[in-house]
């Protein structure tokens, strides 16, 4: 059983300012698996002041200081990944592989990017007789989802800490480990006090002190649109800026020239990892119509293929976060059966065999239109809908007809045609057969958001730019 009883506050792990706790679930057994302090609005107020005062410092500290920082923490959360890695797996199921690869390393490929960036960031510009300086915002409110739950927190920490802002996480209420030990991470190396803080709990509580806190100056937040919106709402009295990373229903396009069977087989095993539950999933599978019955059969055996069970033994697939979802994906499995269309794999229930947890069966449709509610809405889970084409215009203007713009995919044998593809997708972040960049910037268009994180884009988002206007030069 974990206890995580103390937030982090001022340098300091602190108990609660009024007790109240809650239980953790591990969502593979349903079973307890441990506890976390439930903070208030007071707690808040006490670490968005710590942060505040750190503030008259730490964004007065120079590049050389931060890096060097920067790399005491790198050393730290080394030594911590195991220990990481496995609070992944119990408070959100993802198999220990996956936990241990994937979600430990999104958190090190973060940290690692964020200081080669640091190194060279133009934090002055000289433009004609103006200085441009881009300085820190003050005080970050860090408001963070369940489902990558080291790389969402590294994906902002870094950026905020090495453009010389102060801040308050608030992890997840589902996925609060992992945040706790990220802090152990900061705390060892050396950290100064009041820089980064932490606060767990709720988010209409935590979450909604944060967004309304005069002294709070941004509030980057990743999850659903519906906390998207609050928070937005929340915030705008204060006018602070509110960065928004939402959800997201993406095309992924295999053309026609595609090796079908394999993308097809590579989707449908995308689709599954981490069990769906990634925000910028190719969940609308686009093939063309004429070859749909090679994709069905392509996905079929590829569903088949994924391993389901116990994240802590080699499976390739764990439970989802919590009963909730499990509840909420079961009824987007039914909504699909009610609109007709063709069940590829999976379907309702546990898979066979598992009689407890929060187990769902790797599902594809088929044959499905792109007016359906499974085509339309993000189900967040491990459900693939596979789209038919008839030429690439269509492809394009079904994979831009969604309230969402968040990720797009192209597969193709022609390298100029799929970014000819790429180029007119209404979408943030495309990736073509399979590309991958930490430094690229990552973020959503229309109901997925306004921000940009990852690379030196994700710097921006903490930076406010200052004009110092110099007189002219006097004519020769
Ligand atoms: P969620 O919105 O329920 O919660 C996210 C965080 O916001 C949690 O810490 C939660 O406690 C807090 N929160 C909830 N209500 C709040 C409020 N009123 N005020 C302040 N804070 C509040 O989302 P989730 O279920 O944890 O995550 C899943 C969603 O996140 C999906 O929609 C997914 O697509 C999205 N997501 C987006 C990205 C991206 O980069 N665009 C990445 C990962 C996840």
């Amino acid at each position: 059983m974990r206890e995580y009883l103390k937030f982090y506050i001022d340098g300091q792990w602190a108990h609660p300012l009024e007790p109240k706790t809650s239980e953790v679930i591990n969502p593979a057994t349903d079973q307890v698996s441990g506890r976390i302090s439930m903070g208030s609005a007071a707690d808040v107020d006490l670490a968005v002041k710590a942060a505040r005062k750190a503030f008259a410092s730490w964004s007065q500290t120079r590049r050389e200081q931060r890096l060097d920082l920067m790399r005491a923490i790198q050393s730290e959360y080394d030594k911590r990944q195991a220990d990481i890695g496995a609070a992944i797996t119990e408070e959100m199921g993802a198999p220990a592989a996956l936990a241990n690869g994937f979600h430990v390393q999104l958190g090190a490929g973060h940290l690692a990017t964020a200081i080669e960036i640091l190194k060279e960031f133009k934090f002055e510009e000289r433009r004609g007789h103006t200085l441009l300086a881009r300085d820190p915002i003050g005080v970050c409110a860090l408001i963070t989802p369940w489902n990558w739950p080291m790389n969402q927190i590294a994906v902002k920490v870094f950026p905020a800490l090495a453009t010389g802002n102060t801040m308050v996480l608030k992890p997840p209420q589902l996925a609060p480990y992992s945040a706790q030990i990220f802090a152990e991470v900061l705390h060892a190396a050396g950290l100064p006090k009041g820089v980064f803080n932490l606060i767990q709990g709720a988010g209409s509580v935590v979450g909604n002190a944060l967004s309304t806190h005069p002294l709070v100056d941004l509030v980057s937040f990743t999850g659903s649109e519906f906390a998207g919106v609050e928070i937005a709402k929340a915030a705008a009295p204060t006018v602070k800026r509110v960065c928004q990373e939402l959800g997201g229903k993406s095309a992924n396009i295999v053309l026609d020239d595609a090796n079908l069977a394999a993308n097809v087989a590579g989707a449908t095993g995308g689709m599954m990892v981490n069990s769906g539950q990634t925000c910028s999933a190719g969940s609308r599978l686009l093939v063309p119509k004429a070859r749909m019955a090679e994709a069905i059969a392509a996905a079929e055996k590829a569903a088949s293929e994924v391993t389901v069970g116990d994240p802590t033994t080699e499976v390739a697939m764990g439970p989802v976060v919590s009963k909730g979802q499990y509840n909420e994906i079961q009824r987007y499995i039914e909504i699909g059966l009610a609109e007709g269309a063709t069940l590829v794999a999976g379907g309702p229930g546990r898979p066979d065999g598992l009689t407890r947890g929060c187990f769902v069966k790797p599902t594809v449709f088929a044959n499905v239109r792109n007016d359906m509610r499974i085509a339309r809405e993000e189900i967040f889970g491990p459900v693939l809908v596979i789209i038919g084409y008839d030429s690439l215009d269509e492809a394009v203007e079904i994979a831009n007809d969604s309230e969402f713009g968040l990720a797009g995919y192209v597969n193709g044998a022609d390298p100029q045609q799929c970014l000819a593809v790429a180029r007119r997708l209404r979408t943030g972040w495309v990736s073509i057969n399979g590309g991958f960049d930490f430094n690229a910037p990552f973020g959503g268009i229309k109901k997925s958001g306004n921000g940009r994180e990852w690379g030196e884009f994700g710097f921006h988002e903490y930076v406010e730019t200052k004009a110092m206007l110099e007189p002219a030069p006097a004519a020769p």
